[in-house]
């Protein structure tokens, strides 16, 4: 079969072996385990995945794709083909017996953020993921305090998850050519969050407004839902712009002010 990639569905194919070896020999993955493929395409990972003997559950949009995935795949029992949005998808039903899943995806780049906010709305059954996204936003998950690429997605992730970029990706590893350079990250949700937060929503607020004018001062950015001397009061300097402070530092400015009239 001959497929157009479609741009709507964010469709650029891996076709490098030496990437995909790389992906697969930095999954560490063990026979037997059960892992979930989002937007298998042509299948560049699925055939690898399989070979490794795992069971896996792929979830894919177009449809033209789904009909030449079963085809391609109709000898293999360890394989669930879902036609299916993976924005919409329930990745709970598939963790059987308190089993985690292990997730993989070489995602469409326009869903990528709210997928992953999907995905950990789900976070207790899952084991890991590693996703292919843009070198750019893999950066944003991944900064520390002080870096320039310290925003708003580097918090709430790493709320979530431990972060870590393993390598980045050419835009020749693919077809068609994205016109940005890809990375691979690896998120693990963690066991306990690493801070007390009494109101999600409330965290989301706070780390927003902060960076909603990066280069304002605490106390102008924050004018709006707290004082001055309440900053100081919880050991933040409000002289400090939001790319300073730590996920800590917005843990307690949002149960603060979630307790506040
Ligand atoms: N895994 C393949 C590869 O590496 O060559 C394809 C990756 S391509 C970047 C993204 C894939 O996700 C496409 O197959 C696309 O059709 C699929 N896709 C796009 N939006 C989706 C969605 N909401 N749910 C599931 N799959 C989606």
């Amino acid at each position: 079969m001959t497929h157009t990639p479609r741009k709507r569905f964010g469709q650029n194919f891996l076709h490098d072996y030496n990437i995909i070896y790389s992906i697969l020999s930095s999954l560490q993955a063990k026979p037997g385990e059960h892992w979930v493929e989002i937007g298998p395409g042509l299948g560049a990972l699925t055939g690898p995945l399989l070979k490794l003997g795992l069971c896996l559950d792929v979830i894919e949009l177009d449809r033209d794709l789904v009909t030449f995935l079963e085809d391609k795949f109709r000898q293999q029992d360890r394989l669930q083909i879902h036609s299916a949005d993976a924005l919409k998808f329930d990745f709970s039903a598939l963790a059987e017996n308190n089993e985690k899943l292990r997730i993989i995806g070489n995602l469409p780049y326009n869903i990528s953020t709210p997928l992953m906010f999907h995905l950990l709305d789900n976070a207790s059954c899952i084991e890991d993921m590693h996703f292919m996204l843009q070198k750019e936003v893999v950066d944003r998950i991944c900064a520390a305090p002080g870096n320039k690429k310290y925003g708003k997605l580097s918090v709430m992730m790493q709320y979530y998850c431990a972060t870590e970029l393993l390598f980045d990706v050419p835009p020749e590893s693919f077809d068609p050519a994205p016109k940005v350079m890809s990375a691979i990250v690896r998120l693990v949700p963690h066991k306990q969050p690493p801070v007390k937060i009494k109101d999600l929503e409330m965290l989301n607020r706070v780390v927003t407004q902060a960076f909603s004018q990066r280069r304002k001062t605490l106390r102008n950015a924050l004018k709006k839902l707290i004082d001055e001397e309440a900053i100081i009061a919880l050991d933040i300097d409000p002289a400090l712009r939001a790319e300073a402070l730590s996920l800590n530092d917005f843990a307690k400015l949002s149960n603060l002010l979630q307790e506040l009239p």
